[in-house]
């Protein structure tokens, strides 16, 4: 069994879209809630997972995110910015050794279990939990944890956005990528640019601006 860890982003849905190719087991998608400013990424995920005919499930950690008062410009009313850290502020601390253990969790009655995350390390933000060693030690610890066969598969590990974008457009998805997923900080989806909806000037939407224009000039 696969379960897709699903946010409404282009990055996890291009994974969605990999795993319907290259995979054979039976297919989940995952979205968490875990206090997200904007509702609007939740709202794309359920649309996505409808729309490929994903079986989907939402997991609301919302509770214990609070209690944990985690401090991250995703979840709080704070301004999106390097941090002295020399992290963003965007950075949500634990949230992929959380998510990745919930989900763990959650296909362990299921059996054997690959998670599939469409981060990347090469263009993102620096998030040391989207790294290599913390995916092949987060692999290794739910192995140990659960006493299960886990596998951790982050197909665009090496890429950057440019190519998840020019993929998209292999397999027939560009449409899709840039109408069906949100990606702005801001939650922006009033305004339609050629790369998709966003405000055009966080992080983000920088990114995924750059990347669209690198892949297609
Ligand atoms: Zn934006």
């Amino acid at each position: 069994m696969a379960i897709v860890l699903l946010s409404g982003g282009q990055d996890s849905t291009t994974a969605l879209l990999w795993a319907l190719r290259e995979l054979r087991e039976p297919l989940y998608a995952l979205t968490f809630l875990y206090g997200q400013r904007h509702a609007i990424e939740i709202q794309a995920a359920k649309q996505i997972a409808e729309k490929l005919r994903v079986a989907h499930y939402v997991l609301d950690l919302g509770a214990l995110w609070e209690s944990l008062a985690v401090p991250s410009a995703l979840t709080r009313e704070q301004p999106i910015e390097m941090l002295p850290t020399g992290l963003p502020s965007t950075f949500v601390p634990g949230r992929n050794l959380f998510l990745l253990s919930a989900a763990a969790v959650w296909g362990y009655p299921r059996g054997e279990t690959s998670l599939i995350m469409g981060v990347n390390q090469i263009d993102y933000s620096g998030y040391p939990d989207c790294r290599a060693p913390f995916l092949e030690a987060a692999e290794e610890a739910l192995k140990y944890a659960l006493d299960s066969p886990i596998r951790i598969i982050a197909p665009f590990l090496f890429w950057d956005k440019a190519r998840l974008w020019q993929y998209a457009k292999e397999i027939g998805y560009l449409d899709f990528i840039v109408e069906e997923t949100h990606t702005c900080y801001l939650g922006e989806r009033a305004i339609r640019h050629v790369w998709g909806y966003g405000c055009g000037t966080c992080a983000a939407c920088h990114l995924r601006k750059v990347g669209y224009e690198q892949a297609f000039g």
